[in-house]
Parts: C-alpha cells; structure tokens; sequence
C-alpha cells in the first residue's frame, strides 16, 4: 500500500532520539510548558524572526486564542476562505464572531484578495488567509487591503511550516500566525500541538495568559482563559523533527517537480500552479480532474491512497446553514472542489512508488500523443 502520508516512516527515522528524549523527559519530572517548550518557543521566534512565539495544544487553539486575545467576539466579523479545513471557521465561531466567506482563486485555492476587499463590512475586525497546501495565499495584497480598513490579518500557516513569501518566512507576514503541529502536518509530532508567531508584545503575553486559565500569576486570574498547553514529550519531538524539516520539505518540493515533469503532457489532470515569489512546501499535492472518481478508483485498485480535499466547502457545510449562503455564492470554491484531489505526497515516498503512481495516473489520464 502507498499511502498519502507515510509517519512510520517518518517516525522510524528520527526514533531512536526521540526515544532517548522521552527517557529524559521521564526523568526531568516536567512535562507541561517546561523548558523544551520554551526551548522550541525560542528556535522557532529565531526561525520566523518573530519576537514571540507560544506554543498550545493544537492548532485550532492557536486560532482560537488569538482571535480571543485580539477581542474579536460577539458582532465582529472575520474574512476567510471556504475553501480550507474546517477548524480555519470553526475558531472564528468559537469565540462567538460571524465568519464571511470570501471565493479563491482557482489557480492557486487560495483567498481571493479582490473578493475579501468586496466582503468587508463596519463589522469586519480581521481577515484569516489560509496557506492551503503549503502554498502562501497573497500575503501584500491582503495586507494592504487590511491597512487601508484597519483590519488584523492573522494567518493560518498550520499547512505550511517552512514556506516563503517574497523570501520571508510564513509567519512573520501578519499580526499573528498559527501552526499545526497535529501528526500528517509538514512539521508534526505524535499527538496534538500547535503554536501561535507574533511581533506584538501586548498580543503574546495576551495569549500566554489565555493558554494558562487567564493567569499570569498561579491562583491569581484576570481573564477567563483555557487549558491549551504543550506537554514536554511533544516538545521534545518537535524540537528532534525541526531540525529535519527542511530537508523533508526540500524532500516534498522536488518529489513535487518530478510529478510536474512526468505528468505534464495528461491532457486529463489539472497540475499544481506556483504562484511567483513564494516557496510552497506541498504540505499536501492536488491535481484536478473531471475524471476524478475514476482516475481515484483505478489508484485504489493498485493499492494506491488518494483522497479528496475538501469535498464540501464550508459556506454549504450544514452547521453554517443558519450564515445563509447558498449553492453558486463561491463559484471557484465550489467548481474545484468537485475535481480537486490529493496523491500521495511525503519526505519518505520513494521515487520507485512514485513512478507506479504516474504510471497509473498516465494510464487513466491519459497521454497526449503529439510528441
Ligand atoms: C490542521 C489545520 C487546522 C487545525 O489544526 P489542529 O492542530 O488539527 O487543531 C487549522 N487550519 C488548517 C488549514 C489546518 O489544516
């Protein structure tokens, strides 16, 4: 079986120090927001080249902690795309705000900056790119439109630890970015994480207070805050794994430009576009096609694993029936999402599986003959 992603693999690789990590986490008796937290907090502000980095349980929380920590709630409203993972709207929802849909882009299943400017209401408090894929969604413009509307921007990098926008590392490019560190992210670890890049002091200690029952001081509470803390163990493998991840992304990129080549003359299969000035780090690989089931079908048949991101969007996701969005609001969202779908993509894929994947996407796309 070729699988979409490949963690024995991965883990394999890296377990004999991470089990030697564990033994001394064991032995350290500290296992919540002890210093290997904080130790990854500070490689990571260096690597972002943020003054602050927080690490939480996950990267919903990321989200939710910081819309929280900006004051964003009940009657605000926050932009995002309706093409990405749910978690993206259910934070805003989370925190009691309304989120806006705005289409994407059908080259790069990314925000569309011109449709997030035409969904800004005296509502709007922020707008929430999502780097889909590992791709970074058009940082300057979405900027600028957040300037000239005093908007906060915070990104949703929990796709793409490690990709560039115009040479600068995602998150550092807004008020605020959140990661993911769940298992199948680029940069994951073996259970739930997450952690939450900002230059503004006032939001960090904000959100560190959230993360920790609203407290500053133990048994002392000003804020009605949360438990969404990283454990020891966790940081401990990220820390192992972050020295890795930009070989295992480089891994990614050129197993990316081998799919490229090979597939390029399908008639039937829609490639990946990278957009100029940006690193993506195929957090996952999608191609289009109107023969999606079948071309699926024929990969299972072969002991292949696809699958298809994301089935339904979230403006017609029924828990959002009550926003009143309707079939045909977000025409590009809609469209891919019926052809979109991911083959197997990961540090550890060999090229030997991978040319039994062309072989077959070849087959059931087709070749063009003219050459
Ligand atoms: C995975 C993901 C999240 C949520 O992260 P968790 O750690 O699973 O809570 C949020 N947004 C996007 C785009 C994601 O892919």
């Amino acid at each position: 079986m070729i699988n979409l992603v490949d963690l024995k693999r991965q883990f394999e690789s890296v377990k004999k120090e991470i089990l030697q990590e564990i033994d001394e986490v064991i032995a350290s008796g500290q296992y919540i927001l002890g210093p290997r937290v904080k130790e990854l907090e500070e490689r990571i502000e260096k690597r972002i080249g943020v003054s602050d980095a927080i690490a939480v349980a996950n990267g919903t929380d990321a989200l939710v902690l910081t819309l929280d920590a900006l004051g964003i709630g009940k009657g605000d409203e926050v932009i995002t795309t309706p093409f990405t993972f749910f978690a993206s709207a259910e934070a805003i929802s989370r925190v009691g705000a309304v989120p806006v849909f705005a289409d994407i882009n059908p080259l790069t299943y990314n925000i569309d900056p011109s449709e997030v400017e035409r969904k800004i209401t005296s509502a709007t408090k922020a707008i929430i790119p999502v780097h889909l894929f590992g791709q970074p969604a058009d940082m300057n413009e979405i900027m600028e439109i957040a300037k000239k509307h005093h908007l906060y921007v915070i990104e949703d990098a929990c796709q793409a630890f490690g990709s560039t926008y115009n040479n600068q590392p995602v998150g550092s490019l807004a008020d605020a970015a959140c990661f993911s560190f769940f298992p199948t992210k680029n940069l994951g670890t073996m259970g739930d994480g997450g952690i939450i890049t900002t230059s503004n002091k006032e939001l960090a200690e904000n959100i560190r207070k959230l993360r920790t029952h609203g407290s500053t001081q133990k048994y002392f509470h000003d804020r009605i805050g949360y438990n969404s803390r990283l454990d020891e163990i966790h940081a401990a493998i990220l820390l192992i794994n972050l020295e890795k991840i930009d070989e295992w992304n480089e891994n990614r990129r050129n197993l990316a430009k081998r799919y490229q080549q090979y597939l390029q003359n399908s008639p039937h299969i829609k490639l990946p576009f990278e957009a100029d000035n940006r690193t993506h780090i195929y957090h996952l690989f999608c191609v289009e096609s109107v023969m999606r089931e079948e071309i699926m079908d024929e990969l299972s048949k072969s002991q292949i694993q696809s699958g298809v991101y994301y089935p339904l969007c979230l403006h017609l996701q029924e828990v959002y029936a009550f926003l009143g969005y309707k079939k045909g609001d977000m025409p590009q969202s809609e469209s891919v999402s019926e052809r979109l779908f991911a083959i197997p993509m990961h540090p550890f894929l060999t090229e030997d599986e991978q040319d039994k994947i062309i072989s077959i996407l070849c087959k059931t796309g087709g070749v063009k003959n003219d050459n």
